[in-house]
């Protein structure tokens, strides 16, 4: 059963992140968020350190902490996932945008790590990877692939427009989904990692955005883009929906990585108003009634709860990632609870700081512009809920669209 402790284990590590959030990330946030788009030199050092604990063995430091344990051991386990989760939490504390550009750290790393076989990991594991999925065509049906992949000798050729691809423009590779008969449906879509040197792989632009503007969007075409078979992760056959299936498992281990980086967000900007109402002298008493506080405190208590909810979902989905347990419910749900939660609180926070809160002199700003992404990629708020409501009433994608 789930203990609901921190594992002990993990100690060390939470309070590394949180000091990388403090000392690396704050200090620098501002700055790189009006540089939209320059690279933040300062991640190359702590991504060095990163590959090290990884190389080391420690694993669970990020993206690839999702990789899911095969071993027979049957005991109740804390494993990469929870490390990895509760570690982004801690950074997302400091600035999601970092986060999001932490070279080798990306939802491409995530998607290799989650279903790559043992030698294409060791091919690709040491790779940053982003992650492409839309196209111009949709975003959150991803059965909609239009970009193709050909088979011809050892090779596929691959054809194709991606939109807004994290880490798109750093990144040393993507994982491209793209579809190898667009007559077969979802099940002949597979995924590819394409090392972003290869011929026909061009970065075409670089999004402006609303938040999290430390970290590259772009936009990739591939004009026959020649890759070794050998690069196609998961099986080859396009029998079944099964294929399909392989290719969104990745979603179960990156749901939950992503509600936990909402999660961090989060519980930064409380932290900031909490320092904020305290000095304006409004104390949070958690054993009285919120009735009978300042409104402030009232709004506060609100808050607390609608982000333990959030905490406490996003630490099932993991923990049930750990233990080999079906997630995809739960990952949905986490996602759904901790995207919104993100967006509610970021933004009442503005609001309870008033015009402080609203301008560049606080990150609270900040965080409210960066959490809404967290709502919208892996699959929107509305999209997880669907999920969610496929899930409990036992419907297919055809019969709840
Ligand atoms: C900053 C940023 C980074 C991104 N990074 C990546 C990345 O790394 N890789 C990648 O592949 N993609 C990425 N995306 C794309 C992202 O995943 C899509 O934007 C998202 O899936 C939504 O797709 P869409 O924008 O086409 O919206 P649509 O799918 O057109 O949806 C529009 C609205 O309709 C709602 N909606 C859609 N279908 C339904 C339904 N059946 N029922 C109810 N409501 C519905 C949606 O929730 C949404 O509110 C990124 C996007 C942004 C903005």
């Amino acid at each position: 059963m789930i203990s609901l402790e921190t594992p002990k284990k993990f100690g060390m590590l939470i309070n590394q992140a949180h000091q990388v959030a403090t000392e690396v990330f704050r200090p620098i946030s501002r700055k790189y968020d009006q540089a939209e788009h320059e690279y933040p030199k300062e991640l190359d050092m702590l991504a060095a350190v990163i590959d090290g604990m990884n190389e080391g063995g420690e694993g669970g430091t990020g993206a690839r902490g999702v990789r899911r344990d095969t071993s027979q051991d049957t005991g109740n386990r804390n494993g990469t996932n929870m490390s990895s989760v509760l570690s982004i939490m801690e950074a997302c504390w400091g600035d999601v945008a970092m986060v999001l550009s932490m070279p080798r750290q990306g939802l491409g790393d995530a998607a290799i790590a989650s279903v790559a076989n043992d030698e294409q990991l060791e091919r690709f594991g040491k790779l940053w990877a982003s992650m492409a999925i839309t196209e111009p065509g949709f975003g959150s049906d991803s059965s909609k692939v239009t970009t193709t992949a050909v088979r011809d000798g050892d090779d596929y050729i691959i054809n194709g427009e991606k939109i807004f691809v994290t880490a798109g423009g750093r990144s040393d590779a993507v994982v491209v989904w793209a579809t190898l008969d667009k007559s077969k449906g979802r099940a002949a879509i597979k995924s590819f990692v394409v090392p972003k040197d290869t011929p026909g792989c061009e970065v075409e632009r670089l999004e402006h955005k609303l938040g999290i503007r430390a970290s590259d969007t772009a936009t990739i075409r591939f004009t026959d883009c020649r890759v070794p078979a050998a690069n196609m992760l998961g099986s080859p056959d396009i029998d079944d929906d099964k294929g399909f299936a392989g290719v969104m498992q990745t979603f179960d281990n990156t749901r939950p990585l992503v509600a936990g980086m909402a999660v961090g967000v989060a519980r930064a900007a409380l932290d900031e108003i909490e320092d904020l109402l305290a000095e304006a002298g409004v104390k949070v008493d958690y054993d009285r009634p919120a009735y009978a506080q300042h409104a402030a405190a009232a709004a506060y208590l609100q808050m607390e709860a609608n982000w333990e909810a959030a905490y406490l979902l996003t630490l099932e989905s993991t923990w049930m990632a750990d233990n080999r347990k079906p997630n995809s419910l739960q990952a949905s749900m986490a996602k759904a609870k901790a995207g919104r939660a993100a967006v509610d609180i970021t933004l009442r926070c503005v609001e309870l700081a008033g015009s402080f809160g609203y301008s560049e002199n606080s990150l609270l700003e900040k965080w409210a512009r960066d959490s809404k992404i967290l709502d919208i990629f892996e699959g929107t708020q509305q999209i997880q809920q669907l999920i969610v409501a496929r899930r409990l009433l036992n419907k297919t994608s055809a019969e709840l669209k």
